[in-house]
């Protein structure tokens, strides 16, 4: 996600932040190029003045030309200026106490993700511990109901739906449910048309009436660029918003949608979809998207996904294991579905500062993983736990079985010898470096 932008944006900064003194001149270039990049990224036009207006008047002071590191300055300038324009801070949903009702209305174009959202969200919201229901009010589209009702399913969170009838008369029946049953946050799944027209308006203004919601989140396509802002800007005038979720922001490398929505509708990003697992709703950082479009790595992000995936305990048998030579093809196994949780091993790569924008999809190549998943998977206990009895004829089973072949299972095998090598390699330098540091009392 971003590659694009983030790109550009990172070469211009390295070329200003690499100088030792700066003009007027190198200013007025860099932000030239900073503003073809934005419209290259499809930031409304508007957004993009307005950002380089106040980033030329600020960065042309007296303040930075002047400074001891003037190229640094430069950048935390739009640094800054970024996290601004795309909504300053974290802003979640704003939602009652768990004693009351809270809803929330998702509303957008037809494909923009609101089904899945709606499903994505309800798991979430069940994980922090509320009770929520969701209720299948897109009686347009064929099967949306069914839809939502297996996605529900997979997060475990009930829906409400009613067959040939009206989605107001749904939202209202489905109010009434939520209040008799356990429920405290009902989310409602609407109906989307390709365009945005009266009648759709109409409706989701009764439903709104019906509903009341806490918050009214337009779900719009990351791709759509300065046109999710443009719909943004529609639905909050017709039916007012309380935010945005951006979908598909996984494929969306230029981040036009991203950096225009808050500038043009002073609605904030509450959330982004990430991918089209039910687990890829991220919140919205500005400052760590900042970060990623300029380049500087998302460590917090990476940390939190890995604190939230592996578990401290576990981590340390891992090292254990791996220090006294006991790690396992078997560990090696578990470590594939510990990188499934956390998404792909490019997501969580591409978070690392240094590392970012230098993976090619052919080095890690997540073909490559499924096929040593099945490798393993072939094995016997006995073989998973000491790679070495593997001979010839074991190889030629587990070839068969895994539907590769002896050449692939050679070629994992010494593979697997080699990483665990540089794992224990690895866990001695930090114990090394811990240890160095503990004694230069740091
Ligand atoms: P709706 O018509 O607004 O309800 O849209 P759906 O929820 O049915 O989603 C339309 C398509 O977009 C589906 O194929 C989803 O799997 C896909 N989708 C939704 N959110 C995301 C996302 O964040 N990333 C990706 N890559 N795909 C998504
Ligand atoms: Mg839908």
């Amino acid at each position: 996600m971003l590659e694009g932008i983030s790109r550009r944006l990172t070469d211009i900064l390295r070329n200003v932040a690499g100088k030792g003194s700066i003009s007027e001149k190198n200013v007025q270039d860099a932000v030239e190029e900073i503003k073809v990049a934005l419209l290259e990224a499809d930031v409304n036009l508007r957004v993009v003045r307005r950002f380089v207006n106040q980033t030329i008047e600020e960065a042309k002071g007296e303040k930075v030309l002047r400074s001891v590191d003037p190229g640094q300055q430069f950048v935390k300038i739009i640094y800054d200026r970024m996290v601004e324009f795309l909504g300053d801070s974290r802003q979640d949903l704003q939602l009652k106490g768990p004693d009351t009702l809270s809803v929330v209305l998702l509303l957008g174009l037809q494909g923009s993700g609101k089904t899945t959202t709606a499903a994505k969200l309800a798991g979430q919201l069940k994980k922090e511990g509320r009770r929520p229901l969701l209720i299948a009010a897109d009686l347009v589209r064929p099967a949306a109901v069914e839809q939502l009702r297996l996605l529900g399913e997979q997060v475990g969170v009930e829906v409400y739906s009613e067959e040939r009838t009206d989605p107001i008369r749904v939202v209202r029946e489905g109010m009434k449910h939520a209040a008799r049953g356990l429920f405290n946050t009902v989310i409602v799944d609407t109906s989307g048309r390709m365009h945005l027209d009266a009648p759709l308006m109409e409706e989701l203004k009764s439903i709104r009436s019906a509903s009341n919601p806490d918050e009214t989140v337009l779900v719009a396509d990351a791709m759509s660029g300065q046109q999710a802002a443009e719909i943004a800007k529609e639905f909050d005038e017709q039916v007012g918003l309380t935010g945005v979720i951006l979908t598909k922001f996984d494929s969306d490398a230029r981040g036009g949608a991203a950096l225009s929505v808050k500038t043009m509708t002073g609605k904030p990003i509450k959330f982004v979809g990430t991918g089209e697992k039910l687990s890829d709703l991220e919140p919205f950082y500005p400052d760590r998207i900042a970060s990623r479009i300029l380049g500087m790595g998302d460590v917090v992000t990476l940390v939190e996904k890995a604190q939230a995936t592996i578990d401290a305990r576990e981590a340390e048998e891992l090292q254990r294991r791996v220090e006294s030579e006991t790690f396992t093809l078997e560990d090696y196994l578990a470590q594939f579905a510990r990188l499934k949780k956390m998404g792909s091993v490019r997501a969580v790569l591409e978070m690392i500062p240094g590392v970012q924008g230098k993976i090619d999809e052919d080095q890690i190549d997540e073909k490559e993983l499924k096929r040593e998943e099945a490798m393993i998977q072939s094995m016997t206990r006995e073989e998973r736990k000491n790679y070495r009895i593997i001979g010839p004829s074991r190889r030629k089973r587990i070839a068969k079985g895994s539907g590769t072949s002896v050449h692939d299972i050679n070629h994992f095998l010494k593979k697997f010898e080699k990483v665990r090598l540089m794992m224990k390699k690895a866990v001695k330098n930090k114990k090394y470096q811990a240890n160095m540091l503990s004694q230069l009392g740091a």
